[in-house]
């Protein structure tokens, strides 16, 4: 087991189908004749970052013309010729005027294509860096939008700043009688457990972050970091990098009492059943009864690890 290589499909936010065309973004010419033209598509996200759908499951785009809400116009990139745009909102009321078929990303995550997921992560991460950073880190000016969508430059000092991604490491803990470890926050419900997480600290590779994270919050000592897989979180602005790694010495889990609610060792067959019938499984420090959504990094580590011969 531990020389295994780690595999998992691509995980659900991570998908994309369409060419990002970043060398257009500087072009103002190319990107208004797109814009003129009547086969481009636009996504309009509202200031709470739902977009208009099709009976919630495939994306409603509009073509420019029909666009007439205010915001920053993004490029998103080309597809099968057509190109791809974003109108991001950020004041008014969330979905005035607008009806029950606006959705967010975690809800439509399940349900949409490649394409449309693509489209809808990178929109929904450029608007809520947009919407948090619109002062220069400098000197504190009004910075302006740039590179169709892709930059903010300060009038004042010249400099252009780019969006936010904050690295944070998720891991699936083995121990050796092929248990996985789950952990539950303070802020989920009883028997809702999932692998641990993290941010990814100042001046830190992923792989430390992972061997201290565990340490931080079960108390356990971990070998044999491998990454595995990643997909954008953009709420607001993570990259979710996912590992696995294996319990060394002592496996006694000490959680930490602020971030762990309580932690477990978990057998393929407990958890197997909690992700199919909902069935409890109690141990002496945790109870397992549901998992992850199915669009979460964490869900994919799960999977693989169940999907796995021991
Ligand atoms: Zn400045």
């Amino acid at each position: 087991m531990a020389d295994q290589i780690p595999s998992v499909p691509v995980p659900v936010l991570a998908r994309s189908a369409h060419n990002r065309i970043g060398h257009r973004r500087g072009n103002p010419d190319w990107v208004q004749s797109a814009w003129d033209d009547s086969t481009s598509r636009v996504l309009v996200l509202s200031a709470a970052a739902t977009v208009a759908t099709r009976s919630g499951a495939s994306l409603e785009l509009a073509t420019p013309s029909e666009v007439t809400v205010e915001g920053d116009r993004v490029l998103l990139g080309e597809a099968a010729g057509t190109v791809y745009f974003a109108v991001l909102s950020y004041t008014g009321s969330a979905t005035a005027g607008l009806d029950d078929d606006w959705q967010g990303l975690r809800q439509l995550a399940d349900s949409l294509s490649d394409l449309e997921l693509g489209l809808l992560t990178s929109a929904t991460a450029l608007q809520a860096w947009h919407q948090r950073h619109t002062r220069c880190p400098r000197c504190g000016a009004v910075t302006e939008v740039s590179q169709s969508g892709w930059s903010r430059t300060c009038p004042v000092d010249g400099s252009e700043h780019f969006p936010r991604t904050d690295p944070a490491v998720i891991m699936l803990v083995r121990d050796d009688q092929d248990r996985c470890l789950l952990a539950r926050s303070p802020l989920w419900p009883p028997g809702r457990l999932s692998v641990l997480a993290g941010f990814v600290e100042a001046g830190e590779s992923a792989e430390a972050a992972v061997i201290r994270e565990v340490g931080e919050e079960v108390g356990i000592a971990v070998a044999n970091v491998r990454y595995v897989a990643s997909q954008p979180h953009p709420f607001p602005a993570s990259l979710m990098l996912g590992f696995t790694a294996d319990a060394i010495g002592d496996t006694t889990l000490v959680p930490d009492d602020d971030e762990i609610a309580e932690a477990g060792w978990f057998t393929r067959e407990e958890v197997r059943r909690a992700r199919d019938w909902g069935q409890e499984t109690a141990t002496d420090t945790g109870v397992l009864r549901a998992l992850p959504p199915t669009m979460s990094i964490a869900r994919q580590l799960i999977d693989s690890w169940i999907a796995e011969q021991p």
